[in-house]
């Protein structure tokens, strides 16, 4: 439905405080909240700020939060839409949403345009002949190339992207003036998974046997997303069996269901 595909909330509350870890990610953002905190301390001198970066990472590792973030910090509007909200779309509509999004977001500039799973229209033209007609995704991306060629970057609007596939974008999307920045966003390492338990641990009422440490211990490879899941799955395991808070032994179920479904996950994958 044509409702889903811009976010009309465009303010949002979210700011650094709600993203853990990812430090350089973040460091790397800054000077664009700065930038769109204060345009002219840039432009008097000259400079041109980055019309768009491109976070690359794994699903789940925080991507969307941090662009989010960006325009809470910076108190900007956030529009977004998804690339995947784009495919098996009618001829022509696809590139007029590009154009609406853009249009609404020059007029309520300075602001952040996000979006996310950006290789669902920015695959490589021309790269899968099989897969019947790429057309309708071809204009789509050409309308974004289009947009972000049609305006200064002193405008105001900055665009964010997110993709796990960097590998398999279009040159065009990379070359300078658009999408010429890469941030990486990975995995959290036992720190950062520790800094991500302690923001989704806060709301919940824990039992004194919960230990941040030993949470992050039992957790190698899991993203932000999935540390997210077990802290409410932990508490969902906890109010099933009526208890007054959430305990260790909570966290380990929630952690073997977690696991489990992501072994389902994997093994439809390969
Ligand atoms: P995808 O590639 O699947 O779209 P993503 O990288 O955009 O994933 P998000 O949607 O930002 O990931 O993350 C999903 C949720 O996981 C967030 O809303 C948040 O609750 C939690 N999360 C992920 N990373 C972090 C983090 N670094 N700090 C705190 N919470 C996180």
């Amino acid at each position: 439905s044509q409702a889903k595909i811009f976010d009309k909330d465009q303010r949002v509350s979210t700011t650094f405080k709600d993203v853990a870890g990812l430090a350089e990610a973040k460091q790397e953002v800054e000077e664009i909240v700065e930038f769109l905190k204060n345009p002219a301390k840039y432009t008097k001198l000259g400079g041109k700020i980055p019309k768009g970066a491109l976070l690359v990472g794994p699903p789940g590792t925080g991507k969307t939060l941090l662009a989010k973030a960006v325009a809470g910090e910076a108190n900007v509007p956030f529009f977004s839409m998804s690339g995947s909200d784009f495919v098996e779309m009618f001829v022509g509509v696809g590139a007029s949403r590009v154009r609406d999004l853009f249009k609404q977001a020059k007029e309520k500039a300075p602001c952040i345009v996000f979006i996310d799973e950006i290789d669902a229209i920015g695959r490589a033209r021309g790269r899968n002949p099989n897969m019947g007609s790429n057309d309708e995704r071809e204009n789509t991306l050409n309308q974004l190339l289009t947009e972000m060629d049609g305006f200064d970057t002193n405008s105001g609007v900055i665009i964010l992207a997110a993709t796990n596939r960097a590998d398999i974008l279009d040159r065009a999307l990379m070359r300078a003036g658009r999408f010429d920045r890469q941030i990486h966003v990975e995995l959290p390492d036992l720190n950062e998974r520790t800094e991500i338990f302690r923001v989704h641990l806060r709301p919940l009422k824990l039992s004194e046997d919960v230990k941040v440490d030993f949470l992050s211990k039992q957790t190698p490879g899991f993203s932000g997303a999935d540390i997210a899941n077990v802290c409410n799955e932990a508490a969902l395991i906890a109010a099933r069996k009526n208890k007054d808070s959430v305990t260790k032994q909570d966290f380990l179920d929630a952690v073997d269901r977690i696991i489990g479904g992501l072994e389902k996950k994997n093994k439809i994958i390969s």
